[in-house]
């Protein structure tokens, strides 16, 4: 990888940065935490009338910037991030009307697609879904769909929700799926909220003989796990490296504030997430710009990952041990450090480490794909 700095993008980080510093208002904030919803219309459709939530017409190194400085400003993405991956799947695995007529509204900010992968029982082994399609025996082409999905992040605000199904029981289990694009509004589709531990809100989703037409489907019928590693692939590299840089920043900004960083110990540890910070930047710059060469960075891709989450989870720790007692105070709260970001970014960090595929599994994909180790599952 070429690393020398790339003009053109630094140029778009300070546009970026203007345009960010307009709109995550406080107010944008203050919702997110209020509601858990971590996305907000406004900022979405601004974002995509600047041309900002395709990955491909801004190009790899555009696209990191615009990742980091989302995350280094707290800007509610998730509805960003389901969306431009599925529209981006979509253009690779799509039908033509999928193409024409869904991705320019997901790209153009004014729908989003939320991700039905998760079961009760099929989380890290995603190919053993059990949500059932069967083909309706009345020569329409329609199918019924049965099943429940956990952790349907963004749902709620979803006007379809990107499926995975099990569409035959006798073949191997990675052989017998199938993906749709199903209208949230579909007669049968029921949405539960889930509060999560890092503050964000998910939900379960519960589909009962749902019916949909053929064009639904996306790729061939028990050919899902093929459309599913390129989504994959797009997700884990989205790794928000730029959660940690926010809170270095307002670490940093309580230590300089506070006088706490006249101490040593306090620079040293600084410093240590500094590091740790890059290096989760440099691994996620490697994976774009792979990608950006016609690649799919699935094994950078979950090396990015996998650093970002763990490292975060491990300096954010040390940020809560560095501040002391008062750490534990929540943004809202009195007196709250950092105004209760390095509190959040602890919460926060645990989860990270689960969505995406866990830290086991990435692990898992390295060892296997990247380094040919026998099979562990
Ligand atoms: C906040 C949040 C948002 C999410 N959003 C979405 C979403 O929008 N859509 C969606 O479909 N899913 C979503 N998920 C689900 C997420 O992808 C799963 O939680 C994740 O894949 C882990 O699955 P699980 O929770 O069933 O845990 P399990 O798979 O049951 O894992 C439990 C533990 O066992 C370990 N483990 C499991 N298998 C292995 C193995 N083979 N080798 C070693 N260790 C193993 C895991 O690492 C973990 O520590 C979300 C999850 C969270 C927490």
């Amino acid at each position: 990888m070429d690393f020398a700095r790339d003009e053109r993008a630094e140029q778009f980080r300070l546009e970026l940065r203007a345009f960010l510093d307009e709109h995550v208002t406080v107010d944008v904030i203050e919702r997110v935490h209020d509601t858990g919803t971590v996305h907000d219309w406004g900022l979405h459709k601004a974002l995509a009338e600047r041309g900002w939530l395709d990955r491909f017409g801004l190009g790899p190194a555009e696209y990191n910037v615009l990742v980091e400085e989302l995350a280094r400003t707290g800007t509610p993405a998730d509805g960003w991030g389901t969306a431009e991956l599925v529209a981006h799947t979509l253009q690779i695995a799509g039908t033509d009307a999928q193409r024409t007529d869904v991705v320019p509204r997901v790209l153009g900010g004014e729908i989003l697609v939320c991700l039905g992968y998760s079961e009760p029982d099929a989380g890290s082994d995603v190919a053993s879904v059990a949500t059932r399609a069967v083909p309706v025996s009345d020569g329409s082409g329609d199918w019924i769909l049965n099943g429940q999905k956990m952790f349907t992040t963004m749902a709620h605000e979803s006007a379809y929700v990107f499926l995975l199904t099990r569409t035959n029981l006798n073949v191997p289990k990675h052989r017998g799926l199938t993906l749709f694009l199903v209208p949230m509004d579909t007669t049968g589709i029921e949405v539960r909220a889930i509060e999560t531990l890092g503050g964000e809100r998910t939900n379960i989703t519960f589909y009962t003989d749902v019916r949909v037409p053929d064009s639904c489907r996306v790729g061939d019928v028990d050919g899902g796990w093929e459309v599913m590693k390129t989504a994959l692939a797009f997700e884990r590299q989205a790794a928000a490296h730029g959660d940690a840089s926010r809170m270095l920043d307002r670490a940093e900004a309580w230590a300089r504030a506070s006088g706490r960083i006249a101490e040593p110990d306090a620079r040293r540890r600084l410093a240590r997430v500094a590091l740790e910070n890059e290096v989760g930047k440099l691994l996620s710059w490697r994976s774009s710009w792979l990608h950006g060469r016609g690649g799919l960075p699935v094994v950078e891709g979950s090396m990015a990952k996998l650093w970002a989450s763990e490292s975060f989870r491990r300096t954010s720790a040390d940020m809560i041990d560095l501040i002391g007692p008062t750490a534990v105070l929540q943004h809202g709260e009195a007196d709250a450090p950092a105004d209760g970001w390095v509190e959040h970014a602890f919460r926060h960090s645990q989860v990270m480490t689960i969505y995406a595929g866990t830290s086991e599994i990435q692990r898992s994909i390295i060892a296997e794909r990247g380094l040919g180790l026998p099979r562990s599952r």
